[in-house]
C-alpha cells in the first residue's frame, strides 16, 4: 500500500471509538514520543509498506525508561539512540490524521495500545492518573483483561527487543547506519511474530524465558 492511499484510505475512524477516548481530543497522540521494538517495526512497515516514519532518537531527548537504547555512530562519532515514531514540527505523532484518527490503527504500537494503563507492583491494573490522559477509566473486567494480556505480551517483546538491540550493539554499532539498523530489525521482527487471523494485528509467541 502506498503512503497516499494509507493517507485518504485509512482517514477515518476504525471502528466505534470506545469511552473515554471518544470524548478527548486524542492529547496522547499529540504529546509523547512514541518508542517501538523490533515488533512494533515489523508490524508497522508490514501494514503501510514504508519506513519514512521511524525516527532515531538521542536517549536524553526521549523521557522513557523502560525501552532498550542501541548504538550508532554517526560521523565517526558514537552516540546512543531510542527507536521512535516521527513527531512533526508541533510535536504531533505521524500517524495522527486529526480528530479521533490514527492513520495506522490496526498496527498502532503496543505502548498506543496499552497507555494510560498500567501494571501495579502487585499486578493489579491502574491507570496513570497523573500522566496526559484527562479521561477517568472505568476498570471493569473487560478492561482489566485486556491490559494484562497487552501488558503481557508487551514484557515479552520488550525482552525479545533488549536481546535484539544487545546483539546490534555487539556487531554493528561502530559500523551500521541507521537504514541497516530498520533492516535488522525488520528481519529480527518477521521471524519472531506470529499473524493473527485477520492478518493484520501480529501477536509474539516467543521470549518467555529470555535472560
Ligand atoms: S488514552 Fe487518554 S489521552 Fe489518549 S485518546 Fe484516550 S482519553 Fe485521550
Ligand atoms: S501511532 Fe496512532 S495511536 Fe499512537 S500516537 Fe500515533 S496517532 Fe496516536
Amino acid at each position: 500500500m502506498g503512503y497516499e492511499k494509507l493517507m485518504t484510505e485509512n482517514r477515518k475512524p476504525f471502528g466505534e471509538i470506545p469511552f473515554p477516548c471518544s470524548a478527548c481530543d486524542a492529547e496522547c497522540c499529540k504529546f509523547y514520543t512514541i518508542t517501538l521494538t523490533a515488533f512494533d517495526l515489523f508490524r508497522l512497515i508490514e501494514f503501510c509498506k514504508r519506513t519514512d516514519f521511524l525516527a532515531c532518537k538521542p536517549v536524553e531527548e526521549v523521557r522513557s525508561k523502560r525501552d532498550h537504547p542501541f548504538f550508532l555512530t554517526k560521523k565517526g562519532k558514537p552516540g546512543e539512540y531510542f527507536l521512535c515514531l516521527k513527531r512533526d514540527e508541533k510535536e504531533i505523532c505521524f500517524f495522527y490524521g486529526g480528530g479521533h484518527i490514527c492513520l495506522v490503527h490496526p498496527a498502532r504500537p503496543l505502548v498506543c495500545r496499552i497507555y494510560p494503563l498500567t501494571q501495579k507492583a502487585d499486578s493489579s491494573i491502574t491507570y496513570k492518573k497523573k500522566h496526559r490522559c484527562p479521561a477517568d477509566w472505568k476498570m471493569d473486567a473487560k478492561t482489566i483483561g485486556d491490559a494484562e494480556e497487552m501488558i503481557a505480551q508487551q514484557d515479552r517483546e520488550l525482552m525479545g527487543y533488549g536481546k535484539f538491540c544487545r546483539e546490534w550493539n555487539a556487531k554493528y554499532s561502530k559500523s551500521g547506519s541507521f537504514a541497516e539498523f530498520v533492516d535488522f530489525m525488520y528481519r529480527k521482527g518477521k521471524d519472531a511474530v506470529v499473524m493473527d487471523e485477520q492478518k493484520r494485528i501480529l501477536k509474539t509467541e516467543k521470549f518467555h524465558k529470555l535472560d
